[in-house]
């Protein structure tokens, strides 16, 4: 549980006059509820701990000769082992980036030599705006399911095909992708990890893949940490200049307090599936109309996309968020944006079906307790908000 947002406040404001609606809708106390995991985490107590001291201790720049340098380098270079070892790499394998959206950019624009990219249309921005800025790339299709068909890949493989590029799990409906299965189509496969790490077990060599991204925030480290997984002869061209960090793949001083935050919270994990679980069977019985987006399709345990027919899942949002639940109704980067979800258009949804979707994504802090305070706060706001919506009759 979150701490109850301060409400003080209103106590001496509403001796001097009567508080509007408005003001006693913001300054209530509520409880609240994180419910949207796959758009951040909160850095957990052990991994602060771990990277304190590489603030203020061990501060120096990696690069430096003298002593604060060297105990610097030290850290990073137990981190960088601990992180190869629980991706199964080694550590020359792994190039620390600034998070996940950096770490796709690099692979993308630095291994895909001039030839064409395949990829497909649930992939997040970071791959497809990325991929938009290549001179030749392509799409595939996944349909309901949420899960591209390998054949599919291969039907769209073109000569100068150099690179594929496919996410191990969607970050909107948590489907997993058969990686293992694209890998052997015997091209060079980048695989965007950073919904699957921390989720399910995750091993590059088993995967098969020349390329992987992760990213801290997703698994309790703070933002601004990633890194990709970069097969040993892998072609990868750098795409930022300066000192020769990383191998020459990334130049910039080092992230030490992130690497070593990265690295201790690859450690822990959480489990969440019996309350995704809870919470999708309590929604499907107590609330009519309402479909768990690619349902039947292996996912991440932590993930539920459902659909309530006849809701602007935007307005639910907000409903949900006043009584203290904080939800998605689209990836992070696009909510606000007029559009509704891409991914959500991909696997066949209408335009109205996809802007009636709501992503719940748990993990660490999320009880059994707090499933079904959700699951009766939704039956509440789904319920009035369907009186209201001309939509749903
Ligand atoms: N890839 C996926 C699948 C994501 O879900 C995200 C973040 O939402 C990213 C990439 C971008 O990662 P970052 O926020 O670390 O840049």
């Amino acid at each position: 549980m979150y701490p109850p947002s301060h409400a003080e406040s209103a106590t001496s404001h509403s001796q001097a006059r009567k508080p509007t609606l408005a003001a006693k809708l913001v300054l209530a106390p509520v409880n609240r509820y994180y419910f949207d995991h796959n758009a951040t985490t909160p850095v957990t107590a052990e991994v602060l701990e771990a990277m304190l001291p590489a603030f203020t201790q061990n501060f120096g720049n990696a690069s430096s000769i003298h002593h604060f340098g060297q105990a610097a380098r030290q850290h990073l270079d137990t981190a960088r082992k601990q992180v190869a070892d629980m991706l199964g790499a080694s550590p020359d394998e792994i190039v620390f980036t600034s998070g996940g959206t950096e770490s796709d950019n690099l692979a993308i624009l630095g291994a895909s030599a001039g030839g064409h990219l395949l990829t497909t249309t649930i992939e997040h921005p970071a791959v497809l705006q990325t991929a938009g800025r290549l001179a030749g790339w392509s799409c595939v299709n996944v349909g309901a399911t949420g899960v591209v068909d390998p054949d599919d890949i291969r039907r769209a493989l073109k000569p100068n095909t150099s690179l594929i590029s496919v996410m191990h799990a969607n970050n909107e409906l948590g489907t997993i992708q058969p990686i293992e299965e694209i890998v052997k189509l015997g091209i060079p496969v980048h695989s965007d990890g950073v919904q699957a790490l921390g989720k399910i077990p995750v091993n590059v060599r088993d995967l098969g893949v020349a390329l992987y991204s992760i990213s801290g925030h997703k698994i309790g480290a703070p933002k601004g940490i990633g890194a990709l997984y970069v097969r040993k002869g892998a072609k990868l061209n750098a795409r930022q200049f300066g000192g020769r960090h990383e191998r020459e793949r990334r130049a910039g001083t080092e992230n030490v307090p992130g690497a070593i935050a990265l690295a201790r919270a690859m450690q822990s994990h959480f489990e969440t599936e019996h309350l995704r679980d809870r919470l999708e069977q309590a929604v499907l019985k107590s609330i009519p109309d309402t479909h768990v987006n690619a349902a039947g399709s292996p996912r991440i345990p932590n993930t539920t996309n459902i659909r309530f027919d006849g809701i602007d899942s935007d307005a639910l949002l907000i409903a949900l968020d006043l009584k203290g639940f904080a939800v998605s109704s689209g990836a992070a980067c696009s909510s606000g944006a007029p559009e509704p979800s891409h991914v959500l258009l991909a696997i066949g949804l209408t335009r109205e079906q996809a802007r009636s979707s709501i992503r719940f994504s748990l993990g660490r802090g999320n009880t059994i307790e707090q499933v079904d305070a959700l699951v009766e706060a939704l039956a509440a706001s789904v319920a009035h908000l369907r009186k209201l919506s001309p939509a749903y009759v």
